[in-house]
């Protein structure tokens, strides 16, 4: 039996990730939940459902509303900015954060300073946190939820790690691949959130669809599996069945293949190294079927060769990639600012950050650091200044 601690519940892997749970309570128990409070009656139906002793909500009117949801059958509840942290630090044999954004860096450090496994979905804290999460792992705590990551880790199994010559990751295109630049120009929010293979939340679906979740995953790879920038490749595979691949010294490349499903990789993290059966469909062959590869158009979405310039130069560059590209988002869905504005707004604030030196005087966070003096306040640092920039930059009020 595995204890699981859940970050992110209510949200699309945290849902999907108690779907698996609810099929294999003989191996999963959970013991506790933590969610943003914005769904509390999601939140109160899954604490009925699953009993977990512990819950975490980041405020006090959230507490209430659950409390008042749940009735009398209230388990200990964790209320504060702090409280998903608190539970990463809880015993339990596996932590899955889910939760969206820059706010799953710390508990990612509490759990892997407590020792436990992590499987994770919020690449952010990872992409971030670079070679502080990775330095705070020890060997095998940490188990990818992403798809393309799982696939790499699946891959990876077929030979040694000085036997990898590169990894080929695949992207979908999302709604927009195939455009111009020209065509781009008027995009509306509508259209960003309608992906062609996953649903997910709010986030990662516009980050699909200007490829910032394709450089995330990038920095994501080479933090995960130490292999250089440089060694991994892009390509666009529109049907998002063949989920990454690794490619081999001798020429042989291996491909992890099933229909878009993220309880597959869910499943296989929170039971890795065992697979359990039956969690998502697998392949069909009784019909014709196409799978394509097309190379990347880095003209037209630039942000996986922005992702490449903040992980090369690495330190606090990868917190204000993200820092720039959460706030750009937002702007885009108040519509404060067009589609291609996100990435722009993304390289304007990565090219100040990566131009101001450390020992000139200047705002908190505004000056890169390297990763030898990375720590937990300089990522949170980098990650304030580069989201007030970008929220200067989109023209946010400030009250
Ligand atoms: P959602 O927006 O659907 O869910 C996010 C979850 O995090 C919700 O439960 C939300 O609570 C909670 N949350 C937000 N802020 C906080 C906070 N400060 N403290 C505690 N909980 C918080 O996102 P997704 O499930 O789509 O994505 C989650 C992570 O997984 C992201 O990092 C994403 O990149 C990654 N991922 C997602 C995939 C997918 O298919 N969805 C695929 C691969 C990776 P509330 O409901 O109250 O807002
Ligand atoms: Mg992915």
């Amino acid at each position: 039996m595995r204890d699981v601690v859940l970050l992110g519940s209510t949200g699309s892997i945290g849902s999907q990730t108690l779907d698996v749970v609810a099929r294999h309570r003989e191996r999963f128990r959970v013991t506790a939940l933590s969610a943003g409070g914005s769904r509390v009656g999601a939140l109160a139906e899954q604490v009925r459902a699953f009993s977990p002793r512990v819950v975490a909500v980041p405020s006090a009117e959230a507490a209430d509303a659950l409390t008042e949801a749940l009735g009398t059958d209230v388990p200990e509840l964790r209320v504060g900015p702090d409280a998903s942290t608190e539970l990463a630090g809880l015993d339990c044999d596996v932590v899955l954060n889910a939760i969206t954004g820059a706010a799953g860096l710390r508990p990612t450090m509490a759990a892997l300073a407590h020792g436990t496994t992590l499987a994770l979905a919020n690449k952010e804290s990872l992409v971030i946190g670079g070679r502080l999460v990775t330095s705070a792992a020890g060997p095998g705590q940490l188990v990818a939820v992403d798809s393309e990551h799982s696939a790499f880790a699946q891959a990876l199994r077929a030979g040694r790690a000085d036997e990898v010559r590169r990894l080929i990751l695949t992207a979908s295109g999302g709604p927009f691949r195939g455009r111009t630049v020209d065509q781009l120009r008027d995009v509306t929010i509508e259209q960003a959130l309608a992906h062609p293979n996953w649903s997910m939340g709010r986030v990662i679906t516009i980050n699909s669809s200007t490829l910032v979740n394709k450089g995330l995953e990038l920095l994501e790879a080479h933090l995960l599996y130490d292999v250089a920038l440089d060694d991994i490749t892009v390509v666009v595979h529109p049907q998002s069945v063949v989920h990454s691949m690794v490619e081999y010294v001798d020429g042989s490349t291996i491909a992890q293949c099933s229909p878009p499903d993220m309880r597959l990789p869910i499943g296989l993290a929170l039971a890795w190294p065992d697979r359990l059966p039956d969690v998502a469909a697998p392949c069909s062959w009784a019909e014709p079927t196409s799978w394509t590869f097309e190379p990347l158009d880095d003209e037209t979405f630039p942000a996986v060769a922005l992702a490449r310039r903040a992980g090369a130069a690495a330190g606090t560059a990868p917190a204000v990639y993200n820092a720039a590209n959460e706030a750009a988002v937002d702007a885009f869905c108040d519509g404060r600012i067009g589609f291609l504005d996100i990435t722009r707004t993304v390289r304007t604030v990565l090219d100040e950050h990566l131009a101001s030196q450390p020992d000139v005087p200047s705002e908190p966070g505004a000056a890169w650091i390297a990763d030898a003096q990375l720590s937990i306040e300089a990522v949170l640092a980098a990650d304030s200044w580069g989201r007030r920039r970008a929220e200067d930059l989109t023209g946010k009020e400030t009250t």
